[in-house]
């Protein structure tokens, strides 16, 4: 039975270039470059309630530190290092393998280093507290949003929820290879945060719902929006084997899709659109920030007059949390 000494020098010891000191002593040490503001996010994955029992090792290791990524993408920020705190039933020599595999190709992919963590026994539950650097001042926060400002979204949101649904057999499509990926491997949108840098005016990283998110971004911002309903990227939803009907509930209340959404002013159209053509990810504008705070209009309404959001119109689909 291996110590879990052992086990974190296996598992959880690569060598840091830019860390002062890494696993194996009581702290690590890391220094931020000057002109730089240190971010710190920190998010818990724990088993049956935000994922499925019995989900790959592999995917856990990639989500656990995914969903960390996509908080510091919403400031702008680039991620540096990372902490794990795990907790594990038993001892898995397989299971751990597997994660922290799923773990390091996250890792590797966006450049962070694992500088510490814990081990100890219990319910299966992750923890990671990920620390990342944004030029001092240029941050991008919920707050910063202004009336008159486009809203916009990144990629594909709902298609993990529809995934979702898929593993709990609510629906079943004929390939359900893309929900499911994006469910299980969640892609943060590190580059797309970063680069907003200077354009974005507010932001957040969408997890727990589109139509959810909007109102902390306009409760934060102390503006209010006209969505524009028709403009909702239903289409890979639709192209994924969803209806019209559960693609627009997947995409307003589903969860876990860890795309951006932020306000830009309109004239950063143009460059929205080249930086979308770069980074081969799509930003779909959906809506105006307006000066009334809190109110959640949708545009288009039947008589061509703006009517307010029915989000419980939807609240029956309740995803778990
Ligand atoms: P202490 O009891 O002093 O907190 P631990 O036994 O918890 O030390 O951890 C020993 C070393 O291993 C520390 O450097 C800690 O950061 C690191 N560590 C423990 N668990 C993990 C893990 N899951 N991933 C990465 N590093 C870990
Ligand atoms: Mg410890």
């Amino acid at each position: 039975m291996p110590s879990e000494f052992d086990l974190i020098r296996r598992y959880f010891t690569r060598p840091t270039r830019h860390a002062d000191l890494a696993v194996g002593d009581d702290a690590a040490l890391f220094r931020v470059a000057s002109g730089m503001q240190l971010a710190v996010t920190t998010d818990t994955l724990a088993a049956g309630t935000h994922f499925l029992h019995g989900t790959p090792p592999h995917d856990l290791g990639w989500k656990t530190l995914a969903v960390n990524l996509s908080d510091l993408a919403a400031m702008g920020a680039t991620p540096r290092w990372a902490t794990l705190a795990l907790t594990l039933p038993a001892v898995d020599e397989g299971w751990l393998a597997a994660f922290a595999e799923g773990f390091f190709d996250c890792a590797g992919r966006y450049g962070v280093e694992l500088v510490g963590g814990d081990t100890t026994r219990g319910p299966l539950a992750m923890t990671v507290t990920l620390f990342g650097e944004v030029p001092e001042g240029q941050a991008i926060t919920r707050s910063g949003g202004r009336a008159g400002d486009d809203l916009w979204i990144s990629g594909w949101p709902g298609m993990a929820a529809l995934g979702l649904m898929v593993l709990q057999n609510r629906v079943q499509l004929a390939d359900a290879s893309q929900a499911l990926a994006a469910l299980h491997r969640p892609t943060p949108r590190v580059e797309a945060g970063e680069t907003l840098r200077g354009i974005a005016h507010a932001m957040l990283d969408v997890s727990d719902g589109l139509a959810g998110d909007l109102a902390h971004l306009c409760e934060c911002s102390r503006l209010g929006v006209t969505l524009d309903v028709g403009a909702l990227p239903l289409a890979p939803l639709i192209a994924a084997g969803a209806d019209e009907t559960l693609a627009r509930r997947t995409l307003l209340v589903g969860g876990d899709d860890y795309e951006l959404l932020f306000s830009a002013p309109p004239q950063a159209c143009g460059a929205l659109a080249a930086l979308a053509q770069k980074l081969g990810l799509p930003f779909t504008r959906i809506g105006q920030f307006t000066e009334e705070a809190g109110s959640i209009l949708v545009a288009d309404g039947p008589e061509g007059s703006p009517y307010p959001l029915d989000v419980c119109g939807y609240d029956h689909f309740a995803l778990p949390d």
